[in-house]
């Protein structure tokens, strides 16, 4: 069984295109058109619906006239730990905030990209308590709940205002959504709350600063009561189609929309790549990972998957995607080498091949990492009685220890290269 491949995970680790420093901006543009459609999510932490879905919009639509930016994780430190504001409801904050507020800094930035010239309308995507009805139903479904709505302030902007008929638009994209339901009790609804007049609490929103400053402004509310994480985003993303649609952004996507698809488009956490030398594939990756070579100070993080992020605690760190903690990583402190080999060879079952480094190598039966002077191997979960270093040696599944697999299914190993105990980089081998 001499066949052998070797693949290396090409990432394009997302580019964050802005100047700001506190939030995530991803811009999808084309050169045709001003008009910009901005996707807010996350500025609630325990609402999952609206930024997962997000992530999925940066991640696989592609945009194809016009513009949509997207922020997915507004409120990251409260997402990490699913809360709905860490620091207070962060939607509160629009109108008037103290300077020494912890939110001070997202709320300022946020407001300068809404107020930017080229946002033609703005969503803001929540999950909401229950299924709004106009009548009362019992707890779950009646006037006071906000799941399942599209919500205006208020009726229409100034004349002339493009998508200024709030009430038309939000109208339209509810009798369209309504046309699409998983289940006939999930049917949407225009909520107005009429915040000018009626409502003090909402004076201090995200989509009311916007108003008033005559950017047409919605919120989109899932339901917190539907059965299912991908249940919450097939409605964000059906919402937000049927607003491209209004607005004639034309856009394609890698999926066709249905619960099933994006139960497994959610469960691809995507790659971790740390300092430009481990990348870690963080779908089925275990829950701990310990002696992960990093340097004590000034690591760099990069997601494939927007939501993305990581927490320190009590020297380790802890990997989120969204509200989910995907793994810890419990680190041990290397220099990182600034000047090593970016190609090393190694015999797969039988064949002698080159690798780059940080590459995922597959391999059936059994791999030997051909020894290279200056440079000490080390195989996690493979010990070695002789030798410092474990180059030139033949290791087979069943001679490394599963503790020590990066995956659930212990097929993945860690092969760390080192030079002059600088920590050089981290290749992978995959067990078919
Ligand atoms: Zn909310």
């Amino acid at each position: 069984m001499n066949t052998f491949i070797v693949k290396i995970i090409f990432i394009s680790l997302l580019l964050i295109t802005n100047a700001h420093t506190n939030i995530q901006l991803i811009k999808k543009e084309n050169s045709d058109s001003n008009t910009t459609l901005l996707i807010i999510a996350g500025v609630h932490g325990d609402e999952p619906g609206g930024y997962f879905a997000a992530s999925i919009l940066a991640t696989h639509y592609d945009i194809k006239s016009k513009n949509l930016w997207i922020v997915p994780n507004l409120n990251q430190k409260s997402i990490q730990e699913d809360s709905r504001g860490i620091y207070g409801d962060m939607n509160r904050k629009f109108s008037a905030i103290d300077k020494g507020d912890k939110d001070a800094n997202i709320i300022k930035e946020i407001k300068e990209i809404i107020l930017s010239k080229n946002v033609s309308l703005v969503l803001n995507l929540h999950d909401g308590h229950g299924f709004y009805r106009k009548e009362n139903h019992g707890k779950i479904f009646n006037p006071t709940a906000w799941g399942q709505t599209c919500v205006i302030d208020q009726c229409s902007l100034n004349q002339n205002q493009p998508f200024g008929n709030l009430n038309n638009i939000a109208s339209t994209v509810k009798n369209n959504m309504n046309k699409k339901l998983l289940e006939e009790h999930h049917s949407f609804n225009v909520k107005n709350t009429k915040t000018k007049f009626d409502d003090e609490e909402m004076q201090l929103s995200l989509t009311y600063f916007a108003v008033t400053n005559n950017k047409p402004a919605f919120a989109i509310e899932s339901s917190k009561n539907l059965s299912s994480l991908s249940q919450k985003v097939f409605y964000q993303l059906l919402a937000i189609e049927e607003f491209m649609n209004i607005m004639e952004i034309s856009y394609t996507k890698k999926f066709e929309l249905n619960e099933s698809n994006l139960g497994d488009i959610i469960k691809g956490y995507g790659i971790l790549g740390i300092n430009d030398n481990i990348l870690l594939n963080l779908s089925n990756i275990k829950k701990n990972l310990s002696y992960i070579p990093i340097k004590s100070k000034g690591n760099v993080f990069k997601f494939s998957n927007p939501l993305g992020s990581i927490k320190s605690s009590n020297g380790k760190f802890i990997v989120y995607i969204g509200n989910k903690s995907v793994t810890t990583l419990k680190p041990q402190f290397f220099k990182s080498a600034s000047d090593y080999a970016k190609k090393f060879d190694a015999i797969i079952d039988g064949k002698t091949i080159s690798f780059d480094n940080t590459s995922e190598i597959f391999v059936f039966d059994d791999f030997n990492i051909v020894e290279q002077a200056d440079y000490r191997v080390n195989v996690i979960g493979y010990t070695s009685v002789k030798k410092k270093s474990e180059s030139g040696i033949d290791i087979k599944l069943r001679d490394l220890n599963k503790r020590f697999s990066i995956d659930n299914n212990n097929k993945v190993y860690r092969v760390e290269f080192y030079k002059n105990d600088e920590f050089c980089f981290m290749s992978k081998i995959h067990f078919k």
